[in-house]
């Protein structure tokens, strides 16, 4: 065993700034940085192409970037322990370095990984990149093994001390004679870009351009004013930690708005790690009777409501792989509550098709909607009308993802279609409503009891 020699494993950390496993690897005389293609990732549920072409981005931007401090890295393909194992014996490693995180596949994979390495003497190095507190589960309630309630977690969230963002590694050694694998090549998605150095640049432009007015803009559904930068904290891209520094040194009501969403991002984390069964499990079961309702779930899915702000979510869902929060709030409510579905069901399909799906924050912010989660209100059902006179005042959230309303120019009526005359209505080419408000309402009251 030589301890001069140590791997770097990259998960969902793929990044070179900040980034404490490969800081500390790279501390080593050579250095293996290595990424496993896992196709039980790949393959499974929690994948899609855009996320897949995101993901591809990133790891070429990381091998450019680890060829300009002199590595490169490493890909494999295969299930992560036995390749990573394999690798370790190969170029004799004295530890291996990964990132912890948080779903039930992520802490199996380490459990199984640390047995595994130790069967060969050698060690495993757990570090904290994926939230900002550390470990995620670290801050606790008396009593208990996670915060099930924000606020009482967002105020010792903000009392944790953190350390400084870590700089890049000066320069990285691989062991001689390493073959480094194919590289995938970055691509594009649906007009997201991948990678480190992409989302370097959009963090650049939010701090310039966008934070100072957060507070303000951020629930504005036309406005689009968010930070978009979702897909870099799914996949590492940037490091949430320096996020967080970096805005607590802007004073004023936008940089604290923006903190609180990024304490939201760790508080889903750290429940998903103390409940990684609440991935698909009811959090607080509600003995709810679900409806089974195949077409209603397809025309939410397709955007054929005819609820025109529920159905702007969905199509700008399916046309550029992301959703407004405000959005994503609404959808998900009329799903779970005024159609009464699953939230597995919608849950699943968010998965599909965002460029951002993420377990903790899917599909804890899911059963949040769906009342089965953390929300301190579990029966409260949005109502669409009285959210798009709140959020979309003028109608341009809908005129802009629904070209069948695009025409109509009075906000009540782009939100209300059916209350134009009916000639009108027949040339629309836009549907009903699938359900009355009141009976939606009425129903969960009773189907929830
Ligand atoms: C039903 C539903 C499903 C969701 N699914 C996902 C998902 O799969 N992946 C995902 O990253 N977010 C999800 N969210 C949370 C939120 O909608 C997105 O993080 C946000 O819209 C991303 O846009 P942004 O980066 O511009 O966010 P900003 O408003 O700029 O916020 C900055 C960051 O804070 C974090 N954040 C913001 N709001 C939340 C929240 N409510 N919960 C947790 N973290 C938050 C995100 O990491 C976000 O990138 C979901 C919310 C709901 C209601």
């Amino acid at each position: 065993m030589n301890p001069r020699v140590q791997l770097a494993v990259f998960t969902r950390d793929l990044r070179v700034a900040d980034n404490p496993m490969l800081a500390q690897a790279a501390t080593a005389e050579r250095v293996v940085p290595l990424f496993v293609q896992d196709p039980a990732i790949t393959g499974g549920r929690f994948s899609n192409p855009s996320r897949q072409h995101l993901l591809n981005a990133g790891l070429a931007d990381l091998d450019h970037s680890l060829r300009g401090i002199g590595g490169a890295l490493v890909v494999r393909r295969g299930d992560p322990i036995t390749e990573i194992v394999r690798l370790a014996e190969r170029v004799d490693a004295e530890a291996v370095h990964i990132a912890a995180d948080v779903s039930s596949h992520a802490q199996h994979r380490e459990q199984r990984l640390a047995a595994a390495l130790a069967g060969h003497r050698r060690g495993l190095v757990v570090h904290e990149a994926v939230t900002t507190v550390q470990p995620a589960g670290s801050i606790t309630p008396s009593g208990s093994d996670h915060f099930a309630v924000f606020t009482p977690y967002l105020r010792r969230w903000l009392q944790q001390p953190r350390r400084d963002p870590l700089p890049p590694p000066r320069a990285i050694r691989l062991p001689d004679g390493l073959p480094s694998g194919r590289v995938p090549s970055g691509q594009q998605a649906r007009g997201w870009t991948g990678g480190e150095t992409a989302a370097r640049q959009r963090v650049e432009d939010w701090f310039t351009d966008g934070l100072d007015d957060y507070h303000d803009r951020h629930d504005d559904l036309a406005g689009d004013a968010t930070s978009k930068l979702s897909p870099s904290l799914h996949f590492g891209f940037v490091s949430p930690l320096e996020l967080v520094t970096r805005a607590q040194r802007h004073a004023g009501p936008g940089p604290e708005a923006f903190v609180r969403q990024l304490a939201w991002r760790d508080f889903h984390h750290q429940v998903l790690a103390a409940r990684p069964q609440a991935a698909w499990q009811d959090y607080r079961p509600r003995g709810d009777h679900w409806i089974d309702d195949d077409a209603a779930f397809r025309a939410w899915q397709a955007g054929l409501t005819g609820y025109p702000l529920v159905d702007a979510g969905m199509r700008q869902l399916t046309k550029s792989g992301w959703m407004h929060n405000r959005a994503r709030m609404i959808v998900a409510s009329f799903l779970t509550k005024t159609l009464y579905l699953d939230w597995r069901l919608g849950a699943q399909h968010f998965l599909d098709q965002l460029v951002d799906g993420d377990l903790a924050n899917n599909n804890l912010n899911w059963q949040w909607v769906a009342g089965t989660g953390n929300d301190t209100r579990p029966n409260r059902v949005l109502n669409p009308l009285r959210q798009a006179k709140r959020f979309d005042a003028d109608a341009d959230y809908v005129r802009r993802w629904l070209p069948e309303l695009a025409a109509i120019d009075d906000p009540t009526m782009a939100h209300q279609p059916w209350l134009l005359p009916a000639a009108d209505r027949r040339t629309l080419r836009y549907p009903e409503p699938i359900i009355d408000l009141t009976v939606g309402r009425d129903r969960f009251a009773h189907g929830r009891g």
